[in-house]
């Protein structure tokens, strides 16, 4: 494939488009409903690129008008705590959604506060009884960032029906619910991670790859199919001459010209996520709606 042919997967762009789509939506239904959807961000201590996500979500929920509950944590806060006020939250009706932002520290245990989260506000997806509903293809709350790469996908009319994608990194966050996300899709899916022998191998055979690692320039050139479609998940931050800035999983200058379609870091994958959260707390409002009517 010739380098003019490739072509960004321009996330921010689609990102910003759903927030438009969003907005309408929650403004014709807070009319009806009474209220706007309201989503509560819970974090834990200083860490800033964790401070930074939150902010970028709560600044995101103002832009479409969903309310913040948002909890700020210091670190030594006890697990009982963090426990108790997301049972308030499970309680609270003007809440639809409820996020740990992660890392927690080493002393709070992520996955047993996750089993605390109402399953019907756990707008990140994580709750073993969301990722069952996708392993059984019922509807529920998806995770954010593999349902943002198959927005991206759809988005941009990239056909996955018996195609082959490979997804590298195994994650419950990413890796995993991005494969059987794909698998859904009818794609032939394979698997890699960090004990795959010969990734290149399995990386050539890619019509669509997927890197959920945290390992900047991983993927290189020689390591894509010619014309593939490349989404890459990672976000690394570098330092480039002496300035910080934030790099994916692909050496986006060699790989790009080999590809048909790739996602631009920043502004691929990573303004989806935030989106597809946004998404996710509306989603859970209007399921409400529709449980109080039948109640
Ligand atoms: P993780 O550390 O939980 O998982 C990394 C995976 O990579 C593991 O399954 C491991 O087996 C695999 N791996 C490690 N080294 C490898 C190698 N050399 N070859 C092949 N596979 C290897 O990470 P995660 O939470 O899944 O996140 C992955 C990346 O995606 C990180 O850079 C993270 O910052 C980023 N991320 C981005 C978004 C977003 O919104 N864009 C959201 C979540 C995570």
């Amino acid at each position: 494939m010739p380098a003019e042919s490739s072509k960004l997967l321009d996330g921010k762009r689609l990102a910003l488009q759903i927030q438009e789509e969003l907005t309408t939506q929650i403004q014709t239904l807070q009319a009806e409903i009474g209220r706007p959807p309201g989503l509560a961000v819970l974090m834990v201590g200083d860490n800033p690129a964790s401070a930074a996500y939150v902010r970028n979500k709560e600044r995101a929920c103002e832009r479409v008008g969903i309310a913040s509950f948002g909890h700020h944590f210091p670190t030594e806060v006890t697990f009982d705590e963090v426990k108790q006020t997301i049972h308030n939250l499970n309680a609270n009706p003007e809440v639809d959604g409820i996020l740990v932002q992660l890392p927690l520290p080493p002393h709070l245990d992520a996955t047993a506060l996750l089993y605390e989260i109402d399953p019907d506000k756990d707008v990140d997806g994580l709750h073993p009884l969301n990722l069952g509903r996708l392993v059984r293809g019922e509807p529920g709350l998806r995770s954010c960032t593999p349902a943002g790469v198959m927005r991206l996908l759809a988005a941009y009319d990239v056909e996955l029906q018996g195609k082959h994608a490979v997804v590298i990194g195994r994650s419950i966050l990413v890796g995993k619910p991005v494969s059987l996300m794909l698998l859904a899709a009818n794609a032939t899916v394979t698997m890699a991670h960090s004990r795959t022998p010969d990734l290149a191998a399995v990386t050539r055979t890619a019509d669509i790859l997927v890197t959920a690692v945290g390992q900047p320039g991983l993927i290189t050139a020689e390591m894509v199919k010619p014309g593939a479609v490349v989404i890459d998940v990672g976000i690394n931050r570098k330092e480039v001459e002496g300035k910080a800035c934030l790099v994916g999983d692909v050496d986006f200058a060699s790989v790009q010209p080999h590809s048909s379609l790739i996602t631009p870091v920043p502004g691929g994958v990573g303004p989806m996520t935030v989106s597809l959260l946004l998404g996710n707390t509306v989603w859970s409002y209007k399921q409400r709606r529709k449980a109080s009517y039948n109640s």
